[in-house]
């Protein structure tokens, strides 16, 4: 992966529009139209690899005038050394440092040098992918109504992972989209497909662009606004998470095979055999089972948060459950 990764970083260091931001993996497309920026990240997590060759087809098709947006358009490639090195991040998950309080580490440095370019965003979308399969692509983000609006008219997936904008906080902890919710934008995050190049996060991150950009065009034309674009595509199916487990101990294993959707009934087995018992707390579908590497039998540090969740359909609409009407 790591050579089709370098030829990809270089094709971006090649086309790119070099704009007002320090970063270098940044590219910056100004249409002069209308004002809306829109904010598009990709390898947040250095081994979410999957969108960038997206990312550069657009790029590519920006500057030969074959795709136009009339706004401005930033596209930032996040974490690639970590990408490079084949792994989430070298010395701290990227996507939980964009804080005040950041480490002066790799990632730390990096949130410093992408936080200017999220503070101008006024729609930032974070292209992800999971590390198991997954038979679903899914935005993963807190409620919000302006959120929901363009989820909804992108339709990049019909299914989104949500929970109250209130619960959105972790002290000391921030991730990109959150950091954009913060300043009162939506942030919004796409989990594309497994993780990887040719898994389909490709052609699910490209449409996602294209039509984002056909939206935020669209709008500021005034052909439509947004809750009308939003309100001529089908309801998103909500979904939210019913149990974390807690990766609390290096004993813990969970069965070969889990993946992303899997349905599980209450009472199922999930551990491996000879290690401590996790079984399903609720029927639903696993959502981020986690198999992380071993070393000499031993799991490589730091552990991920959660071993596995669960998720569920959520039991309304996020504006009835969260007093938003
Ligand atoms: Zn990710």
């Amino acid at each position: 992966m790591s050579d089709t990764l370098r030829a990809h970083l270089a094709t971006f260091d090649r086309i790119r529009k070099p704009g007002a931001y320090a970063y270098e993996r940044v590219s910056d497309h100004v249409g002069g139209v209308h004002g809306t920026h829109i904010v598009f990240g990709s390898l947040v997590h250095g081994d979410e690899v999957g969108s960038l060759p997206a990312v550069l087809r657009v790029i590519d098709e920006l500057n030969h005038g074959t795709l136009k947006f009339g706004g401005r358009v930033t596209f930032f490639v996040g974490n690639p050394e970590a990408g490079l090195a084949g792994v989430r991040f070298l010395e701290s998950d990227l996507n939980r440092v964009f804080v005040d309080s950041a480490a002066d580490d790799h990632e730390g440095r990096r949130a410093r040098q992408l936080r200017p370019i999220l503070d101008d965003a006024d729609v930032f979308i974070d292209l992800h992918q999971t590390i198991e399969e997954t038979s679903n692509a899914f935005y993963i983000f807190p409620f919000g109504v302006e959120g929901w609006h363009w989820a909804r008219a992108i339709a990049a997936t019909p299914m989104w992972v949500t929970r109250s904008p209130e619960a959105s906080f972790s002290a000391g902890a921030c991730c990109a989209d959150e950091y954009v919710r913060l300043r009162g934008k939506p942030g919004i995050t796409i989990e594309v497909s497994q993780r990887g190049f040719g898994n389909g996060g490709e052609e699910r991150a490209y449409k996602a662009i294209v039509d984002t950009l056909a939206i935020a065009d669209a709008v500021a034309a005034g052909t439509t606004t947004l809750a009308a674009a939003a309100e001529a595509r089908p309801e998103i199916a909500f979904l939210q998470t019913t149990h974390r487990e807690l990766f609390t101990s290096d004993a813990l294993a969970l069965r070969p095979g889990l993946t992303n959707f899997q349905t599980v009934q209450e009472g199922d087995l999930l551990s491996a055999p000879g290690t401590p018992e996790l079984r399903a707390p609720a029927t639903g579908w696993v959502l981020f089972p986690k198999y992380p590497p071993r070393i000499d039998g031993v799991y490589k540090k730091p552990l991920p948060g959660e071993i596995y969740r669960i998720i569920g359909p959520l039991p309304g609409h996020p504006l009835d459950l969260y007093n938003l009407r």
